[in-house]
């Protein structure tokens, strides 16, 4: 969205904003909780916030871009202030936490629990207001890019609502299309996050990198169950009441692993607290399910109420008292640091194509600070929708002819249980391609991805020209 705000304030006229959800809707922006990193506090610094980003990343940013994420970042969070996303304040500034690797409070938020939807809601409104310049296009789900003599021209998509083909002739063509944890038993994520961008991107030509680094969010809730609750949510509890993560025998732990001493607060990167759980779960000190306690008991009723009273009746509608009952946590699939490879204009190599947000890689390195995402995705998003406008109004692409990438999806192939396969994939990623690697956790995987591939075929199940077809869509992210 703020990709094509800033494509049309650069004077492209014609600019389709598509989404296989409804627009602002489908991914994970929308869900986003919590904070947004910026240096927007008294005596903070873009330069500042650039440390903090490169040594959470362990040493392997791509450096250009983690600055450009932390100057432009700021930027668009004052821009957003101006659209009225309506961020928190604190006396004259922005109200601020300090999230774990930041060394002050610097994440700004809304509301606390509403930022994802804030942000999406102000994004949505803004481009609104550009008015015709930017079409809006729901359900229409990205197949294939279409490539003529080295450029990418333009794309194919299934119409999922309708069942049809539809085929987008464009200048240029920017990929925003968020991560990959869908791939994962355990995620934080929607049905929409199974890394379609990189595919797309790949199959055009253009590089992918650190394809590895995926980040798994340490304290997804894992038991009892919860009705109607993010698996998420005790980020938001950390962060106000601070909480102790406990092994079997009631002991904090993540000291022991090279996490330091919490004592009670909220202070170790996600790479470590995942590490220190995993480990203490391979050492035989893990809770019932797997994971590490987390406990709030230690806090009075009233302190509880008085930070997350909803919640608070909620949680107990599960049977859950946390001045008595803890929880049970375990690292669950929540962000991919990797991605396509751009530079500081956000251009693949591939020309005419652009990429920006989280399907983009290297500005994070190999670990991801708190609020360093929804940053990333307004600051390449701007980017990119201005080298976009650059591009298109340099010239027009010689061609367009989207003869081959139309075919699969015209063509019908036998039914599959496209359901049960993913679920293979999300357990195997869960299994082998998780927080630890091994090299024959690896070959295994690998060699269930080539039966899973192997069984899917070539073409997608059900008839082309069906609305709604869950299967064929299912296939077509397996591919
Ligand atoms: C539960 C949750 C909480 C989070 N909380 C925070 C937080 O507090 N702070 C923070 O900084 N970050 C947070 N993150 C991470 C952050 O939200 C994301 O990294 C960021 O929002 C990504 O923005 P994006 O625009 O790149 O992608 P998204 O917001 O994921 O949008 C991608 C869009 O592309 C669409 N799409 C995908 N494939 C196709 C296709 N083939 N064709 C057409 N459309 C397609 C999707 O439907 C989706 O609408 C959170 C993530 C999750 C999952």
């Amino acid at each position: 969205m703020y990709a094509a705000i800033e494509a049309a304030r650069h004077g492209a006229g014609r600019v389709l904003l598509l989404d296989r959800s409804l627009i602002g809707r489908g991914g994970a922006t929308v869900m986003a909780q919590m904070t947004v990193a910026a240096s927007v506090g008294p005596g903070d610094t873009p330069g500042f916030h650039l440390a903090d980003t490169l040594a959470a990343g362990r040493g392997l940013c791509d450096e250009a871009l983690s600055a450009l994420l932390c100057e432009e970042g700021r930027d668009c969070i004052l821009e957003m202030d101006a659209w009225k996303v309506g961020w928190a304040r604190a006396g004259n500034g922005f109200a601020q936490v300090q999230a774990p690797g930041h060394d002050r409070p610097r994440c700004v938020y809304v509301d606390f629990l509403n930022t994802g939807p804030a942000v999406s809601r102000t994004l949505r409104a803004q481009v609104q207001r550009v008015g015709d310049a930017i079409r809006r296009v729901g359900e229409l789900a990205v197949t294939d890019l279409v490539v003529q003599g080295g450029e990418v021209t333009g794309a194919v998509a299934l119409d999922v609502a309708r069942g049809g083909v539809v085929t987008i002739a464009a200048g240029a063509t920017i990929i925003a299309t968020g991560g990959l944890t869908r791939l994962y038993a355990r995620n934080s994520a929607s049905a929409n996050m199974s890394g379609d961008g990189y595919a797309l991107a790949l199959r055009a030509g253009a590089r992918l990198m650190d394809m590895e680094f995926v980040q798994f969010f340490p304290i997804g809730h894992l038991a009892p169950r919860l009705v109607g609750m993010d698996p998420i949510m005790w980020d938001p509890f950390r962060y106000k009441l601070g909480g102790r993560l406990l092994n079997a025998a009631g002991e904090e732990f993540t000291e022991r692993w090279g996490g330091g001493v919490e004592a009670g607060g909220y202070t170790v990167t996600r790479d470590l607290a995942t590490y220190a759980i995993t480990k203490e779960v391979e050492a035989g000190r893990g809770s019932p399910h797997g994971g590490a306690w987390l406990s709030f008991s230690h806090l009075p009723a009233a302190t509880l109420r008085a930070a997350f009273g909803p919640v608070i009746d909620k949680l107990a509608a599960n049977g859950i008292d946390l001045t008595r009952d803890a929880v049970e946590v375990s690292p669950i699939a929540h962000y991919h640091m990797g991605g396509v490879r751009v530079d500081t204009r956000m251009r693949t190599g591939v020309p005419r194509l652009l990429a920006a947000g989280e399907a983009v890689g290297g500005a994070n390195g190999a670990n991801r600070l708190s609020g360093n995402a929804i940053t990333e995705a307004f600051a390449f998003g701007r980017v990119a929708g201005r080298e976009a406008a650059r591009i298109a109004a340099a010239g027009a692409p010689r061609g367009f002819d989207a003869g081959s990438a139309t075919a699969l999806l015209s063509s019908s192939g036998p039914a599959r249980n496209t359901a049960a396969l993913v679920a293979r994939l999300q357990a195997v990623m869960a299994r082998d391609v998780g927080p630890f690697r091994t090299a024959s956790g690896l070959a295994r995987a690998a060699s269930v991805l080539a039966e899973l591939r192997a069984e899917l075929g070539e073409a997608p199940p059900g008839a082309p020209g069906a609305a709604h077809d869950l299967a064929r869509l299912d296939w077509l992210d397996l591919r």
